[in-house]
């Protein structure tokens, strides 16, 4: 494997050296330069020879300058770089094996040329393991770096809008989201969606563009809708609409006239605002009939469904929903939809990622249209999503632009591109699985200490707890939560007493935390304070206690 190396003025002589050292030993270099003694810049050098390193077309680097102060401060600027400045053979050899250096740097002027020499067989005479605690420490370096390295430059422009995004930060770090619809995005997400692309106009599709230049988001969007097709086995997708109620409105504009009638889950038993209800550009253009939940077992009334369906012939019926813990029967609601000639929507918003992973029945091959957000389970950028037959791809397309958006935003696109990439690999399988476990062991864990889980339990990412029997709502255990570091949202629950803003429930979501690597251990603890916090919920002392035992326990799982 080759060794790049690189110099500015001040470390030449040396690395002429150290060159004709590494081709004695049999070790091709790649030499950025310099080429003479003349001044030059050093971050030129260091930059030539990180992209190598990053890039893997070497595996490791040298840096040479005057004190090698320059050279340090240049590489270790680059995410992925660990440059090590080593003045003895120990040094070397720690860099090497504690932190996994994989760029040595010299001082030219510091050291003789012969120690030089011996700092550098030494340094590869070690070979980089990772011993656990070594590799902890190291993924540290990187996450902690690298979320404060995002909101360094918008400090420059603008300290106000990095301090709200510090704080942000540090309030995501610092507490449980248990919040169903949330994740946290990874990084590469996050700097996709934070990228260039957003200065590029699109207006169109990939080949078919109002304007000139989109080469590159033409990649980006051919890669979205090729892996979104894969991730579920669509006929067409369509990544434009820019959340999952842009989706919702661009399907029901395809199917759809004003006056029309929607059959679709009522907001009070666990549907979406776009699904209907009257204040929202649903409810307000077509005729919304609402199904629920049955009484006793609190799941979706097939039956009620299909009486609905007989009595109203909805053109369009809706499934999905935001506050619903049971898997929902695709195939019965396809019959029903085939029964009175129907079509079926399916808005899987909130189980995306369950489906992509194959931990709930997949909608595609029973929808007509399958909607989606693509930041709830599915943990990437905030966006929408729409799936759809062949038969009606045109017609989406045309609904999404010039139907109901101008120009596309190309730099959450590609973000939705890196998100469904993350999301065809096997460890998202693994995470979703988890997701699953650790709201089933939460349900119990809440269960077992007397409090009331809607429908007995879960099937997904998400439970609706019940505080009836424990005499306190919705809002003011969310209030009392949120004073404990936990974040969970008021919610009402199926056939509800109280008004919407307050409500009898909550819902407990296990996404975000499961991305931080909390499994069942953690669920049980978490479900054990979420207890105390029903008990003390007006006890200030025991919530600041808490906050603080929750800060130090949430430090301990760094965000993605
Ligand atoms: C979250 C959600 C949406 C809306 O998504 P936005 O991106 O917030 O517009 C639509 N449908 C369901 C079922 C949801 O849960």
């Amino acid at each position: 494997m080759k060794i790049a190396i690189g110099a500015d003025h001040g470390g030449f002589e040396l690395k002429e050296r150290l060159k004709a050292l590494l081709a004695q030993r049999g070790i091709e270099t790649d030499d950025v330069g310099t080429h003479s003694a003349a001044r030059t810049d050093y971050p030129d050098y260091a930059r030539e020879v990180v992209l190598r390193v990053l890039d893997g077309r070497v595996k490791e680097g040298i840096l040479i300058c005057r004190t090698g102060i320059g050279m340090s401060i240049a590489a270790n600027r680059y995410p992925g770089i660990r440059a090590a400045l080593c003045l003895t053979p120990d040094m070397a050899a720690m860099a090497r094996d504690h932190n996994q250096a994989n760029v040595l740097v010299l001082g030219g002027d510091l050291e003789t040329a012969a120690d030089a020499e011996r700092i550098l067989e030494r340094w590869l005479s070690i070979a980089t393991v990772t011993e656990e605690r070594h590799g902890r420490r190291l993924a540290k370096v990187e996450t902690h770096a690298g979320a404060l390295a995002e909101y360094a430059a918008v400090r420059e422009t603008d300290p106000e809008t990095a301090a709200a995004l510090l704080g942000e930060f540090e309030r995501e770090r610092d507490s449980l989201d248990l919040i169903a619809s949330e994740n946290h995005a990874g990084r590469a997400v996050r700097l996709a969606q934070g990228s260039i692309m957003t200065n590029k106009y699109a207006e169109g599709y990939p080949g078919k563009r109002w304007y000139n230049g989109c080469e590159y988001v033409d990649q980006a969007e051919t890669l979205a809708i090729a892996r979104a097709r894969r991730l579920f086995g669509a006929d067409h997708a369509n990544v434009q609409p820019h959340s999952g109620s842009a989706a919702n409105m661009a399907v029901y504009f395809a199917v759809l006239q004003p006056g029309d009638t929607i059959l679709a889950m009522s907001l009070a038993h666990g549907g979406h605002l776009t699904h209907g209800h009257k204040v929202n550009f649903s409810g307000r253009l077509f005729h919304v009939v609402g199904y629920g939940v049955h009484r006793e077992t609190e799941r979706i009334d097939y039956d009620e469904v299909a009486r609905l369906a007989m009595e109203h012939r909805p053109r369009l019926i809706v499934a999905g929903a935001s506050a619903y813990p049971r898997t929902i029967e695709f195939e019965k609601l396809r019959a029903i939809a085939d029964e009175t000639k129907a079509m079926l929507m399916v808005d899987m918003a909130h189980i995306a990622g369950l489906v992509a992973a194959g931990c709930h029945p997949s909608p595609v091959p029973h929808a007509e249209f399958v909607t989606s957000t693509t930041h709830k389970t599915l943990r990437g950028p905030r966006s929408g999503l729409v799936l759809c037959r062949e038969a009606y791809a045109a017609e989406v397309d045309r609904q999404v632009f010039p139907g109901l958006q101008g120009g596309p935003l190309m730099h959450t696109i590609a973000a939705k591109a890196v998100c469904f990439r993350e999301a065809l690999q096997p460890e998202f399988k693994a995470y979703q699985e988890q997701v699953v476990r650790n709201a089933r062991v939460m349900a119990e864990t809440l269960a077992a200490h007397g409090l009331r889980i809607v429908s007995g339990g879960t099937d997904n990412h998400l439970l609706l707890v019940d505080l009836t029997p424990v005499g306190i709502t919705g809002r003011d255990a969310a209030a009392a939560l949120e004073k404990a570091g936990i974040t969970v949202n008021k919610n009402a629950i199926p056939f509800d007493q109280k008004p919407p803003a307050i409500t009898s429930g909550i819902r407990i979501g296990t996404p975000a935390v499961t991305t931080r690597g909390m499994k069942e251990e953690e669920m049980r603890r978490i479900g054990g304070w979420i207890v105390a916090v029903m008990e003390h919920a007006s006890d200030e002392g025991f919530l600041s206690r808490l906050r603080g035992e929750v800060r130090d326990f949430a430090r301990a799982y760094p965000l993605p």
